[in-house]
């Protein structure tokens, strides 16, 4: 049987860079498959249903949510945002690092149901960066980017709930630490107890 692959939550302020981190992570590395969320919001200039995210409108999501199908699903900033559990559940068993690019409330949700998951946060190096970058995408309006602002405050009361923090200032370097992190949580002792155990088996027998 495969050994199962790591189930990676990332999060970080909106803005931090999330979407062209786990990109590049996973354009580089073929070990990763990136979940594809549910939301209600509406696509953005150049976003493809089915790649970006599911579109589907709120009854629609009312219905996945109410029949199970949901692993973790959240409101934010006024539209809901889900994973659907099938996909993740399969690629895990089949050994595939799962990246969920998600907000917190669905984070806390997976490491409650899941405690083996790994929580990573992506923080830009400054409030004024951040500005920049939600300014620079384009997509929203000033008040839109203000209401992503205020819920950064929000967020920042909660990082430490997080296992590890990523600085998104220069992408290849966070790009090869969050490879590393996630590549190193396979040796963490947690998600090894299973290995430990049978050791000490054969210890016994051995020693008689
Ligand atoms: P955006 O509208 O910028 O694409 O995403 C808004 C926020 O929703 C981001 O913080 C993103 O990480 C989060 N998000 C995207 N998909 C999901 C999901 O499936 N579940 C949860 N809980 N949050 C999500």
């Amino acid at each position: 049987m495969k050994e199962r692959g790591v189930l990676t939550v990332i999060s970080g302020f909106s803005g931090a860079g999330k979407g062209t981190l786990v990109k590049k992570l996973i354009s580089e590395h073929d070990n990763y498959s990136l979940s594809i969320s549910m939301t209600t919001r509406s696509p953005r200039a150049g976003e493809r249903d089915g790649v970006d995210y599911f579109f589907i409108d709120r009854d629609a999501f009312e219905r996945n949510i109410s029949e199970g199908r949901m692993l973790e699903y959240a409101e934010y900033v006024g539209n809901y945002y889900g994973t659907p559990r099938e996909y993740v559940e399969k690629q895990l068993s089949e050994g595939r690092d799962v990246i969920l690019e998600i907000e917190y409330l669905g984070a806390f949700q997976v490491k409650k149901m899941l405690p083996e998951a790994l929580l990573l946060f992506v923080t830009p190096p400054s409030a004024d960066e951040l500005l920049r970058r939600l300014r620079g995408r384009n997509t929203e309006t000033e008040d839109k980017i203000r209401d992503r602002m205020k819920r950064a405050i929000e967020e920042a009361d909660i990082v430490d709930k997080y296992e590890y923090i990523l600085l998104n200032d220069d992408l290849d370097t966070c790009v090869r630490q969050t490879h590393e992190i996630i590549q190193n949580a396979k040796y963490s002792v947690s998600r090894n107890a299973a290995f430990i155990k049978e050791i000490k088996k054969e210890l016994i027998e051995t020693v008689g």
